[in-house]
């Protein structure tokens, strides 16, 4: 199942719950506990990731706080790589390196372990994945992280991209980019 079909797409898709004016006014939230929560919608959508990534040449799954975790670990145990958290500032208990993004007002910052790839030898390969793609600020960020930390991110996963957003145009340049489900 490396090629999903439209009704495979839509099976998980219609999972998803919409939930108006979280967390604030106009936004629709894309709630995924209950595509967590449906047994076999979680383990379809897992299957597929891990037929996807099970040859990939990759050494480790990074996963962005606190939604790309659950994805993110669940791939890395089923395929045998290690998982690397990045998460929210002051989260990680040992020395961090830090990245900082533009939101719409203000900044937010994401962090991971200075040596969350030295395990590897050489220049680790990472997947990078998040349940959700929106401006893409997050994502991108999280990339230059994995660069900063010595790796290199050979993709990113998202399991929704909302493509109206054209969030993944300044991450292609970075990295390759795989969505699951696209929805405008
Ligand atoms: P962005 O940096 O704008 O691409 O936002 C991506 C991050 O925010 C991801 O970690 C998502 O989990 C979360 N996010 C942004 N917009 C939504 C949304 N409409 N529904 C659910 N999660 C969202």
């Amino acid at each position: 199942m490396i090629t999903l079909s439209q009704t495979d797409r839509d099976y998980i898709l219609n999972t998803i719950r919409d939930v108006k004016d979280f967390p604030k006014p106009g936004i629709v939230f894309k709630d995924i506990t209950t595509l967590l929560n449906d047994a076999k919608a979680y383990n379809f959508l897992m299957d597929h990731l891990e037929e996807r990534y099970k040859d990939y040449d990759i050494d480790f799954i990074a996963g962005i706080e606190s939604r790309g975790f659950i994805f993110g670990a669940a791939l890395a145990a089923k395929i045998n790589k290690g998982f690397v958290p990045i998460r929210k500032p002051k989260k990680l208990p040992y020395t961090t390196i830090s990245e900082k993004y533009s939101l719409e007002y203000g900044v937010d910052e994401v962090e991971i372990h200075i040596d969350a790839f030295r395990p590897a030898k050489g220049e680790a390969k990472v997947l990078l994945i998040d349940d959700l793609i929106a401006t893409g600020g997050t994502a991108t960020a999280a990339v230059s992280l994995i660069n900063k930390a010595g790796a290199k991110c050979v993709e990113a996963c998202f399991i929704l991209n909302l493509t109206t957003l054209q969030g993944d145009k300044e991450i292609k340049e970075m990295t390759s980019v795989y969505s699951v489900l696209e929805i405008d």
